[in-house]
């Protein structure tokens, strides 16, 4: 595995690449790697001839300074595990290579970033499409893969390349769940061992929501009881747990489409979020 940390060494393997007729995954992330980040990267592998991944921890899309510090690092891991998954490359650019002195362009796709995680972190979906799109601009890649945990996430980023006619295609990946059912996450890294026996409840209850809600029950009243039973199984708080549609991320109040749950909530300290379809019977 090559390992870079500037924008021309990287060009310099890709045009290699791309010169010998060779096909190029990306798989944005910011480290801390779980089987998730790996289940994106072997989708990777199996369409592509060539696989990098990036790991950088964008200080443009954290709104809240405590989350940057105690955003886990661990850098040493995640490349062994990278090289032994078989990644081609690695790309770890420090944040004043990705945002250089003077830097003050900003992509944002306001169509799908002011609800949800956009009215909760401010600023967060501007940070996040814009080093997404120089990723994209910098790797040069033909697909780019995206796990459904960050729902909103991926459909701000298919938004994005269409609108911005970017060449290549982006794969939406499943979400990976530990065996409890909780989705993997490396801010799990900092749930403490009680608080990461609770946290299951939150997927649980959504599960259980979804169910009741296809099953004809009021949208509004199975939500109201969802929240209960996640501060009740030990959160703290909940951002939103709703009900939007899937693809243009609309609030829903019946299920008339396709649809998609989606909740994060505060355990210890610590923001979780986690989505799962909900499809007219
Ligand atoms: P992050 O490192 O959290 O920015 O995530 C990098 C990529 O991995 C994003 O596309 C995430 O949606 C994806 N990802 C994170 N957790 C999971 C998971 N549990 N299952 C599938 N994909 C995930």
């Amino acid at each position: 595995m090559i390992q870079v940390q500037d924008v021309p060494s990287l060009r310099k393997m890709t045009l290699g690449w791309r010169r010998a007729g060779e096909s190029i995954g990306f798989v944005p992330t910011m480290g801390a790697l779980h089987d998730g980040h790996m289940s994106l990267i072997a989708a990777a592998q199996k369409d592509c001839d060539r696989v990098i991944v990036s790991i950088f921890v964008n200080p443009m899309q954290f709104n809240n300074p405590e989350d940057l510090a105690k955003y886990p690092r661990t850098e040493g891991r995640d490349s062994d595990l990278l090289r032994l998954a078989g990644v081609d490359l690695l790309f770890l650019p420090a944040p004043a290579i990705v945002y250089p002195q003077g830097f003050s362009s900003v992509v944002s796709v306001t169509a799908l970033s002011a609800e949800l995680e956009g009215a909760h972190r401010p600023g967060h979906f501007d940070g996040m499409a814009t080093v997404v799109a120089k990723l994209f601009l910098m790797t040069g890649a033909d697909r780019a893969y995206f796990g459904e945990k960050d729902w909103q996430q991926l459909q701000i980023v298919r938004h994005m390349v269409t609108d911005l006619n970017m060449p290549l295609d982006i794969i939406g990946c499943p979400t990976f769940r530990e065996s409890d059912g909780l989705a993997m996450s490396s801010r799990n890294l900092r749930l403490s061992p009680d608080d990461r026996q609770r946290a299951p409840v939150l997927h649980r209850a959504m599960a259980q929501a979804a169910a009741a809600i296809v099953g004809g029950a009021s949208v509004h009243q199975v939500l109201d009881d969802a929240q209960a039973e996640v501060l009740a199984g030990g959160f703290d708080s909940i951002d939103y747990i709703a009900l939007h549609g899937a693809e243009d991320l609309r609030a829903m109040s019946t299920l008339d489409r396709p649809a998609r749950l989606l909740a994060a909530a505060w355990i210890g300290g610590i923001r979780l979020i986690d989505n799962i379809p909900v499809d007219p019977a």
